[in-house]
């Protein structure tokens, strides 16, 4: 039999924005069941995980509420009308008509949900360079609704950049690369808080800026900057997102504090000279893509503490050969940041630590 269900507006995205629609069911449950099965997105509005109908989901036959009946079990005749009135003060959903548009896909997955969603837009990432693998990972980061993106770079976009920083466009060239990331990031989602940390980021200012954000991702090109976040990071007890590229390479892995970090791999940095930077030995355009596209997906994970983030693990992507392996890292109890007696416990100097001629450290 045919039972006009009455939708309510938070709920309509998910019916094609139908006020009401006409379900078969003998009983209140069933329609439900027919319900979700005609509009899937609808299914973890009105239920819980385990199947129940969600708490603050009311249920009205007639106009008469089900609890005052045969509750989920109530049956129904021909004609009836099932109403669904969701808790609306602070927001069943806690996310405007607007945002469930936006985020339907994921909003309609388990793993995100509503309950996800406001987790992103709770959450704070700083981006440390809007370069290449900067570019992707901001990007993704600001359309999947993270509420608050720091970037900090201090330089200003140079044609050579637009081979892979997709961030910035021709008629950024010459602009401070903080406010093109910032209106490229606006455009996408102009409800995303991007913060510009337009300077370089260094032992004086490193601790405060790194303290703000939740998740750090790495987007660093030299070596002084990637020992510099890597120790601050530690010592701020956030999880850093870690990624490199070289030529047709990539690298990723995530520190999360207790499980290591960059030192138990390379606890002093290679001699100057000893390893080129991209500047000097190339990088295939869409590589960082490909890497800063991971390190999104892995903040994302971190953020909503779903799945397997890659700590203690580390992914090589060969991309002449197309392997990807993964080596598993191991926690130094030696080493001088997070090892168990450090050595370091405050930030160094590290351009001279890395023994690079200033100008040579500053190359973002
Ligand atoms: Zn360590």
């Amino acid at each position: 039999m045919a039972i006009e269900v009455q939708i309510p507006g938070p709920l309509r995205n998910y019916t094609g924005q139908q006020s009401k629609v006409q379900v078969e069911g003998g009983t209140v449950g069933e329609v439900l069941q027919n319900l979700k099965q005609a509009y899937p997105g609808i299914e973890s509005q009105l239920y819980e995980n385990d199947g129940s109908v969600r708490r603050f989901i009311n249920l009205f036959v007639n106009g008469e509420d089900i609890r005052g009946q045969g509750g989920i079990d109530t049956s129904l005749k021909d004609g009836d009308k099932l109403g669904i009135l969701p808790a609306m003060a602070g927001g069943s959903l806690g996310l405007s008509p607007e945002q469930v548009q936006r985020y339907h896909r994921h909003l309609i997955m388990p793993e995100v949900g509503s309950k996800g969603q406001r987790r992103l837009a709770n959450a704070t990432v700083l981006i440390v360079g809007a370069g290449g693998l900067g570019s992707p990972a901001a990007m993704y980061l600001a359309a999947a609704g993270v509420g608050k993106i720091g970037i900090a770079d201090f330089d200003v976009v140079d044609v050579s950049n637009l081979q892979r920083q997709i961030l910035h466009g021709v008629e950024d060239v010459g602009r401070p690369k903080t406010d093109s990331a910032r209106d490229t990031l606006n455009r996408i989602n102009p409800t995303v808080e991007v913060v510009a940390h337009n300077e370089p980021l260094t032992s004086a200012n490193a601790r405060e800026i790194i303290s703000q954000y939740d998740v750090i991702v790495n987007g660093t090109d030299n070596f002084p900057t990637r020992y510099l976040v890597n120790d601050v990071s530690y010592w701020e007890g956030k999880p850093l997102v870690d990624g490199s590229i070289m030529r047709f390479d990539g690298q990723l892995t995530v520190y999360a504090p207790g499980f290591g970090c960059y030192r138990d791999l390379f606890p002093t940095p290679p001699p100057p000279g000893a390893v080129q930077s991209c500047a000097e030995a190339g990088v295939l355009g869409v590589l960082p893509g490909i890497i800063g596209s991971l390190q999104a997906l892995e903040t994302i994970k971190l953020i909503l503490g779903v799945g397997e983030p890659m700590i203690g693990r580390m992914l090589i992507f060969d991309g002449l050969s197309f392997e990807f392996r993964e080596l598993k890292l191991r926690k130094d109890p030696n080493c001088p940041v997070c090892g168990e007696h450090p050595t370091i416990t405050e930030p160094v100097d590290y351009v001279e630590f890395c023994g690079l001629p200033q100008e040579t450290a500053l190359v973002g």
